[in-house]
């Protein structure tokens, strides 16, 4: 059996240094907002390219902290409109509406899976506030064009950076091109911890400042509370996990891009549509490949064809948020790309211990479907 990800063997890879890791935080006697947390603060704002770095519980919690910081420092308030891109997965809508905003759902473009840009700017009204970038897959959204829209109409921009930790475009890195960005350390994504994680990056030192006390109580200092706040911090234990696999990223994405141009260059089946196809891909850093994600008319014979096949393939995501049974007030609503996309797409296996000759395997029974 191909795994579709096998996170037992990714972490093994690690096990001497995480166990490091671990004991010096259980030897410590402190276990939150310590040296570890500080620690990786500073490593992963480094990484990103930014000023700061703000370690919190998960990644849902990021973006809706983002959005709750902005309510505080009254650059945003209940009823406002944020875009967002209809195909995402639903903790980027979870966090607009659980802070009493309304979201916007924009179609994306069927050859990137990313926000069309152009129907941003039809989306706009005078509620409009904000856009929120998905970058969707590992693949930056089109963030040049989206800074142009933004700056054009004083919007600020959130991305929610959960599936491209590392992808770049001109020397930039996901989480340093908007106002603020989102990031998940859920075991699964490039940078995994061993439990939930999630951390925000930005520039601006009053949202820092600001995001600090929320995930805590809304407390800069103990038992002083100049918001009412969340419980959402970082544990030492995963920060000191996440230090050890922060240092492996680079050469993990490096893997992820190997597997997927083996993909690219060998997949040849006019039943499936690859990735990429049709981009002028300015840079192949733009995407690290978090997902490997082909288009097919019978997405759940070609499914069952790779289970026979012994290859493991998943769907993200089989059901559009808007019509989800949490969002009624959606359901109304008809994405026809959106819609083609959630019917069609299916994740090939791809991940930094995935071996050459397993994804040979896998091409040739991608190859053999008709
Ligand atoms: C994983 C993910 C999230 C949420 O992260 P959690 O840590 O699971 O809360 C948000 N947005 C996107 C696009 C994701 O893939």
């Amino acid at each position: 059996m191909i795994n579709f990800l096998n996170l037992k063997q990714i972490n093994k890879q690690y096990r001497e240094e995480l166990i490091e890791a671990c004991t010096r935080v259980i030897d410590s006697g402190w276990y939150i907002g310590g040296s570890e947390l500080a620690e990786f603060e500073k490593n992963f704002s480094a990484y990103c390219g930014t000023k700061y770095a703000i370690g919190v519980a998960n990644g849902l919690d990021a973006l809706i902290l983002i959005i709750r910081a902005w309510k505080e420092l009254g650059k945003l308030k209940e009823g406002d409109e944020i875009i967002v891109p209809a195909n995402t997965y639903i903790a980027s809508i979870l966090a607009i509406t659980a802070n009493n905003l309304k979201p916007i759902l924009v179609e994306p473009e069927l050859n990137s899976f990313n926000i069309h840009t152009a129907s941003i700017e039809a989306a706009i009204t005078k509620k409009t506030k904000a856009i929120l970038a998905v970058h969707l897959y590992g693949q930056l959204a089109d963030m040049l064009a989206i800074k142009t829209i933004s700056e054009k109409n004083n919007l600020l921009v959130i991305e929610d950076a959960a599936q491209a930790h590392g992808a770049q475009l001109n020397g930039i890195k996901a989480g340093n091109w908007g106002d603020a960005a989102a990031f998940s350390f859920y075991p699964g994504k490039n940078l995994g911890a061993l439990g939930d994680a999630g951390a925000i990056t930005t520039n601006d030192e009053a949202l820092a400042n600001a995001l600090i006390a929320l995930r805590n109580y809304g407390s800069h200092e103990k038992y002083v509370n100049i918001f009412t706040g969340v419980n959402s911090r970082l544990d030492e234990i995963q920060a000191a996990i996440l230090n050890v696999k922060l240092k492996h990223l680079d050469s993990e994405i490096t893997h992820r891009r190997a597997i997927a141009q083996l993909y690219l260059d060998n997949i040849k089946n006019p039943l499936i549509k690859l990735p990429l196809q049709n981009i002028n891909t300015i840079s192949f850093d733009k995407h690290v490949w978090h997902l490997f994600v082909i288009l097919c008319e019978k997405r759940n014979e070609l499914q069952e064809f790779l289970k026979e096949k012994g290859i493991q393939t998943l769907i993200h995501y089989p059901i559009p948020p808007h019509k989800q049974l949490a969002y009624k007030e959606l359901n109304h609503l008809t994405f026809p790309i959106t819609e083609t996309i959630h019917d069609q797409v299916l994740s090939l296996p791809i991940g930094p211990t995935l071996t050459f000759s397993d994804a040979q395997k896998i091409i040739e029974a991608v190859n053999e479907f008709i």
